[in-house]
């Protein structure tokens, strides 16, 4: 599942080929995606000059003069930059053309991505209106995290991947930051102090942060025909290792579920 150090890395590998360039056309094979893709979207686009290419948790957005385009790669989207004549496989369900012959092709098989459209700016969006802070960013911080934890009871887990407390944290670096932090992850929030979640907040950006360094390396595949996604293999300590020896301390890792979801963690490392 793409999480927000792969958008980060798509929207590297991609920016530098669509920033400036002018929409030639929208070409949809199938619109039925997580939401249906706007039909006005092939009239409306054509024209228009892609002012930049940037992020906000897990959405990328083209801002457009006038006008934002918002992706989301969903459960198993990617995307690529190709020349426009290049034969779709399976799953490549739109290209955006571009003046120079170029494309930015979707391919999602499972087809959880989105293609949205905003007349206004991105962050007016019904689905990013109520993001919380960028985890990179300066809004972030251990003092957001004890504050919005407030008396609530829910697990701390549950509380890092709300996309209304910190945007885009999904499940794989929350269980990661988590153990980096020696917080278990069904602690209840309110029960946390001020200094862990100092630490849970640097080992949250410090995990992401290590996460998009490894992904510089697959830039390239976001431009060439016979790439793979571009995605990179992760060096993870506990997400998808339960059973496995704790890497600090070669207890066997447990799982539970939390908000539904599957959560790894070190019964002796983490409290
Ligand atoms: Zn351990």
């Amino acid at each position: 599942v793409p999480e927000l150090p792969e958008v980060e890395t798509t929207r590297r590998g991609i920016a530098p080929h669509l920033t400036g360039r002018l929409v030639a056309a929208l070409r949809v094979r199938d619109p039925r995606l997580r939401w249906p893709v706007p039909p006005e979207l092939e009239t409306v686009l054509p024209g228009r000059r892609i002012l930049s290419v940037g992020r906000r948790g897990k959405y990328l957005i083209l801002e457009l003069d006038p006008g934002s385009l918002i992706l989301h790669l969903g459960m198993s989207g990617s995307l690529r930059v190709l020349p426009g004549a290049t034969a779709p496989r399976k799953h490549d369900h739109w290209d955006l053309l571009l003046e120079d012959g170029q494309c930015l092709r979707m391919h999602d098989p499972r087809r959880f991505g989105a293609l949205l459209w905003s007349e206004g700016p991105a962050s007016d969006h019904p689905l990013l209106r109520h993001l919380g802070p960028e985890p990179l960013e300066p809004g972030f911080s251990g003092e957001h995290l004890r504050l919005t934890a407030g008396r609530r009871r829910c697990a701390v887990k549950s509380l890092v991947m709300d996309g209304r407390v910190v945007a885009g944290v999904g499940n794989i670096y929350a269980s990661e930051a988590l153990f980096v932090a020696g917080i278990h992850p069904g602690r209840a929030c309110h029960r946390i102090a001020l200094a862990r979640y100092r630490r849970l907040a640097a080992a949250i950006q410090e995990t992401l942060r290590a996460a998009i360094g490894q992904g510089g390396t697959t830039l390239r595949d976001f431009v060439r025909e016979d790439g793979a996604p571009g995605y990179f293999a992760l060096s993870l300590k506990v997400y998808g290792k339960a059973g496995l020896p704790c890497p600090r301390c070669a207890t066997v890792l447990s799982h539970r579920l939390i908000g539904q979801r599957s959560s790894v963690f070190c019964p002796r490392c983490q409290r």
